[in-house]
């Protein structure tokens, strides 16, 4: 019960690895609000858990709805910024401007808003902890749009930046790398029909499976674990560092395994 008594934000809650740490932070005490465009999945987890988790409509891409979650819960120790999209596959001399800005407002503005709006209410609580997605994308492994990997390195360094800013008010703020994960994010911006993500995800899968030393695909209670550990009182003397939890996929493949 490492989060009794403590108050949670969690966007793109209502889906894969913000889903998947909403439940544990949850369990683990927490009051939680997650923020999500996804008003059927966010419908469907509030009122879980006994109760302890909320949903609020948030679009990460709109600043005032970011301020509105952040204050959604009166009281703030807690955050992750995780809301976020596969980029379609793009190269640099192809990408268009308004792609461009869409794919940086998606994933490295919102969690600046998220930090800027939070700060002060956690301040006002004595300190607070802050985790931030980014992905193994943002150290040039894997499936990496360049709008999206270079969105998820910016997420790395503003995590450092926030960390030294905030120090101050005891507001810790760290990094999770996830490596490949089963959910519905690479098929989401495609829009295809629900019955493919199945498909989709089995094809994930089989490449984690042939590509890095854990020979499974990553699933969002890999991730949940990591990010509320960094979130909790146990990672008290962790600040302005990255957490990669991977399965070991960075460190490059090799036939030998
Ligand atoms: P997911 O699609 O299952 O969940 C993402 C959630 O974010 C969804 O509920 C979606 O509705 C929400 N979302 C999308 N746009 C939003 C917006 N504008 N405002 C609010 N909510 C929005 O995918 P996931 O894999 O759980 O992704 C979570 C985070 O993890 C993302 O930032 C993603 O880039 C990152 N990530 C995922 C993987 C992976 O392998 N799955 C790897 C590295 C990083």
């Amino acid at each position: 019960m490492r989060f009794s008594g403590k108050r949670a934000v969690v966007t793109g809650g209502a889906s894969g690895i913000g889903r998947a740490t909403a439940l544990r932070l949850a369990e683990e005490g927490a009051e939680v609000w997650i923020g999500d465009i996804d008003e059927a999945g966010g419908q469907e987890l509030a009122g879980t858990s006994n109760g302890k988790i909320h949903f609020q409509r948030c679009d990460v891409m709109q600043a005032e709805d970011i301020r509105a979650l952040m204050e959604a819960p009166g009281e703030l120790d807690v955050l992750f910024n995780n809301a976020g999209a596969g980029g379609a596959p793009d190269k640099i001399d192809e990408i268009s401007p308004e792609d461009w800005d869409r794919t940086q407002s998606l994933l490295l503005r919102s969690v600046a808003l998220g930090i800027r709006y939070a700060a002060p209410l956690m301040a006002k609580r004595g300190g607070g902890a802050i985790v931030n997605t980014s992905s193994v994308s943002a150290l040039g492994t894997g499936y990496a749009p360049t709008a999206y990997s270079t969105a998820k390195a910016g997420v790395l360094h503003l995590s450092k930046m926030a960390a030294a800013d905030l120090a101050k008010h005891s507001i810790r703020v760290n990094a999770v790398i996830p490596g490949f994960i089963t959910t519905n994010i690479f098929t989401r911006h495609l829009e295809v029909p629900a019955e493919m993500l199945d498909r989709a995800n089995q094809v994930i899968a089989h490449v984690a499976a042939g590509a890095q030393p854990v020979k499974r695909a990553g699933r969002p209670e890999d991730i949940a674990a990591a990010v509320s550990f960094l979130l909790s009182d146990d990672a008290a003397f962790v600040t302005g560092t990255h957490l990669v939890v991977d399965g070991g996929i960075t460190i490059g493949t090799r036939q030998s395994w």
